[in-house]
């Protein structure tokens, strides 16, 4: 299997304003310094600060993304914003199907697949998330939840430079709670081998991260799991020193 470069990616749902654009700065800084080292950055700030943090990031090694994306090009869709709109704005990346999205607009694994499909119309790599809840895992439902969410939210034209796989067990977001190294193992080598059904060899290549209370304290242990090839870190992305420190963990 090939040595796939680590993603430390951060997701800063709905927090931040210009007054945020220093940590930004910090961040770039931090890894500019660390240059060459383990891992690729990448920071999704909400659409309205996408322009604002390409111009502070835009010279430094961490690349900036988007949290969501419609799957149309343009249209009567109020509010919304298009996969084209993000790139225009210096966007690379955007994470689809966030837990927060499916929950709070009830967004399905084919929307989600929809949305995977925009971005890469748009030249932008998708960030697809998937995970059990909290009652998926006590019914011991866990690995079938993720084969039906790769089955439906994974479109067949993914590929190692156009897709990461980003798996939040959804009780472990924003709750201190992580999964054990034993249950990631296991969620991730299952992940692997589902891809894999569905894109064939491009699945060895392909980055798949975990997310979920991600911290500096646990990055070093999470990190080194086999098949975890990064991180989506939301709290601790806010805090230029937690997702540096979390990125020295690569
Ligand atoms: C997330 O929102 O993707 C996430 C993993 O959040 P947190 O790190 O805060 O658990």
């Amino acid at each position: 299997t090939p040595a796939i470069r680590p993603l430390i990616a951060g997701n800063w749902k709905m927090h931040g304003t210009s007054a945020s654009l220093g940590e930004l700065e910090a961040i770039g800084e931090g890894f500019a310094a660390a240059a060459g080292d383990g891992a690729d950055g990448l920071i999704c700030v909400p659409a309205t600060l996408i322009s604002r943090a390409s111009g502070v990031l835009g010279s430094t090694p961490v690349s900036v993304g988007g949290q969501d994306c419609h799957a149309a090009e343009s249209g009567a869709h109020t509010g919304d914003i298009a996969a084209e709109m993000l790139a225009d704005c210096g966007a690379s990346h955007v994470i689809v199907g966030h837990s927060e999205r499916r929950t709070d607009h009830r967004e399905s694994d084919a929307d989600v697949a929809a949305k995977a499909q925009a971005a890469w119309r748009a030249g932008v790599v998708a960030i697809i998330c998937l995970g059990e809840t909290r009652r998926q895992r006590e019914a011991g439902e866990t690995l079938a939840v993720l084969s039906r969410q790769v089955a439906g939210s994974v479109p067949a034209e993914a590929t190692a430079e156009n897709a990461v796989i980003a798996y939040e067990p959804v009780w472990a977001i924003g709750t201190g709670l992580t999964p054990t190294t034993k249950d990631v193992a296991e969620a991730h080598a299952h992940l692997r081998a589902e891809l894999e059904k569905k894109i064939g060899e491009e699945a060895k290549r392909t980055r798949l991260l975990y997310g979920g209370s991600v911290k500096p304290a646990n990055a070093r242990e999470l990190l080194s799991i086999l098949n975890v090839d990064g991180a989506l870190i939301g709290g601790a992305s806010l805090k230029a020193a937690d997702f540096l420190g979390i990125s020295e963990a690569t």
